[in-house]
């Protein structure tokens, strides 16, 4: 498909890749279930595609933080048949009832939480299907070990209207393999998972792992693992590429259509505080993205950075002969700030590059890795963030394609 004439740049989601990357969780989580986490629109991709796409490779829990990500999938068409639905974020006041008449199992991270529940299932007329959410060491959301002995007795009082469906915690520091956290954390929540059976529980599912863990520490994967970066096929832990060690491929590509090329003198300053200063005669291209379509401001360049990376002349199937000279496929930086509409980047002295010709900021729409196409990483490295900002800020204005 080509781009919307109103809007020269497109995210292109490969559903293909979605689902072949389940599959490969899953069986990296050697037997357990995999729930797959689309909560921030899906890491960016979009809600309901990525839903289906991940139950179409095996996935059979969709993971949304807020009670109306978890809604909409529910109201998208995913059936309680299709998929169990977990949402585990939401303040006093969301509207649980809902949420359980919708067939949604609620996590509970603090004690209020069990109350609320009780009392959205009298509404309901129906009991509350509950995932204890312990705080084994993350320091954030999440009943604290100490709480968890009262806890455990109020829902013994609650019984018949709210069960212990699960039980689950969240790892901080699962991205740095070896980490002492990580084995501090897996024992508390051994330890959790006994007190809540000890106190006369059987939760269906007990669950611990995300992506980072699910690939490196396959022995935390319980009854079912919460992957989300890595069915988006980017890398949990910065050490390990993702797509040559475990065959997972990245989902989102951004490219855009080139607004203007032109030709300017060496010593020519480049946009918003002139932070650029071109040195030779060159040809600068501007690509209609910014800040305002979810490329970070941090990634600009020059005296500010190395700058985003960006792929022209040509599309990934010309990468490695970008030393073959002008006008060849090859990688260059953003040059200056990034505006809130628009980035520049220097294309050389020999640019052959015209206006409408696509340039590539990140992924592969072919599907394939091709070697020194960027990626979300290369650019998470560029703004000093991680590759999940990189991917869930890309703007709702910017046109999802999927193929
Ligand atoms: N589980 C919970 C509770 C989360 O908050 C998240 C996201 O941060 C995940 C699982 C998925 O994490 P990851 O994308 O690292 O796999």
């Amino acid at each position: 498909p080509g781009f919307d004439p109103e809007y020269p740049a497109r995210a292109v989601v490969d559903l293909t890749a979605i689902r072949d990357n389940v599959v490969a969780l899953r069986r990296a989580a050697t037997g357990a279930a995999l729930m797959a986490v689309v909560k921030g629109d899906a890491y960016g991709h979009g809600l309901l595609p990525v839903a289906r796409a991940a139950l179409a490779g095996g996935a059979t829990w969709l993971g949304a933080a807020q009670v109306g990500e978890a809604l909409r999938l529910r109201q998208g068409g995913v059936t309680p048949a299709d998929a169990r639905v977990l949402t585990w974020l939401y303040a006093p006041g969301a509207p649980l009832e809902e949420v359980l008449l919708a067939d949604i199992d609620l996590g509970v991270a603090a004690p209020w939480g069990l109350d609320a529940a009780a009392d959205a299932a009298r509404s309901a007329g129906r009991p509350a299907r509950v995932h204890l959410k312990v705080d084994t060491g993350l320091g954030r959301n999440g009943i604290t070990l100490d709480d968890l002995p009262a806890v455990l007795r109020r829902a013994a009082e609650l019984r018949g209207l709210v069960e212990i469906t699960g039980v689950m915690s969240h790892f901080a520091c699962a991205d740095e393999p070896g980490h002492p956290s990580i084995d501090a954390q897996a024992k508390a929540f051994e330890d959790t998972v006994t007190a809540v059976e000890r106190a006369g529980f059987a939760p269906e599912v007990r669950h611990l792992a995300n992506s980072a863990a699910t690939l490196t520490r396959p022995d935390t994967a319980w009854d079912l693992v919460r992957t989300g970066i890595a069915m988006y096929g980017l890398t949990p832990v910065p050490q390990i590429s993702v797509p040559s060690t475990y065959g997972l491929r990245p989902a989102m590509t951004v490219e855009a259509r080139l607004a203007t090329v032109k030709r300017v003198p060496a010593g020519s300053g480049v946009s918003y505080g002139l932070h650029y200063t071109t040195s030779q005669d060159t040809t600068l291209g501007v690509i209609p993205l910014g800040y305002a379509d979810g490329i970070p401001r941090h990634a600009s360049g020059g005296a500010l950075g190395p700058g985003g990376p960006v792929l022209v002349g040509g599309g990934v199937d010309d990468v490695a002969s970008r030393e073959a000279g002008p006008g060849a496929a090859r990688v260059v930086r953003v040059a200056g700030r990034v505006c809130m509409d628009q980035i520049m980047v220097d294309l050389g002295p020999y640019a052959s590059e015209q206006a409408g010709d696509v340039v590539t900021l990140f992924g592969q729409s072919d599907g394939v890795e091709h070697a020194g196409a960027p990626n979300a990483e290369d650019w998470a490295q560029a703004a000093g963030t991680i590759s999940y900002e990189i991917v869930t800020r890309v703007a709702a204005r910017m046109p999802r394609v999927y193929v």
